[in-house]
């Protein structure tokens, strides 16, 4: 456990000193701003959706490292993916988060996802990590321009 640690920990900079699809989208359809006053993350996530399914999703702004490797992460795994899948992704996502953390993590189904587990045990820092979904979420049902952990 403690490598897996260790490991995910690695992975969470990784991501936030090279975030892929860090950047500004001009021609998006939607933009949905994203605001974390506890920590002060603020990111912009950017979507084109076509027929349902996410062409093309990037995302910008700044944030401490858990909320920025988790729009990176989140970005790069739901590019091509329909609406539904997303909603999906994020379910699971979600779930992981909020549990105990002594609940056995699902490497299989979490994939990637699975280095915010450490999250589990600072609820506070699970508003960093869930930030950006929460924004693509929104976007995805293309009702707000801006969601707020508060
Ligand atoms: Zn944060």
């Amino acid at each position: 456990m403690a490598n897996n640690r260790a490991l995910y920990e690695q992975v969470i900079l990784e991501h936030n000193k090279k975030p892929r699809n860090f950047r500004e989208m001009p021609d998006a359809d939607r933009a949905i701003k994203g605001n974390n006053p506890l920590c002060g993350d603020q990111f912009t996530i950017y979507l084109k959706v076509r027929d349902g399914v996410i062409e093309d999703i990037s995302f910008h702004g700044s944030g401490c490292a858990i909320s920025k490797s988790s729009a990176s992460i989140m970005t790069s795994l739901l590019k091509g993916k329909t609406k539904e899948e997303a909603e999906e992704v994020f379910r699971r996502f979600h779930s992981m988060v909020t549990t105990d953390p002594d609940t056995p993590i699902d490497n299989e189904t979490l994939g990637k996802l699975a280095v915010f587990s450490g999250v589990r045990e600072f609820p506070v820092r699970i508003k960093c990590a869930t930030l950006a979904w929460h924004a693509m979420l929104s976007g995805l049902d293309g009702k707000e321009e801006s969601v707020t952990t508060e």
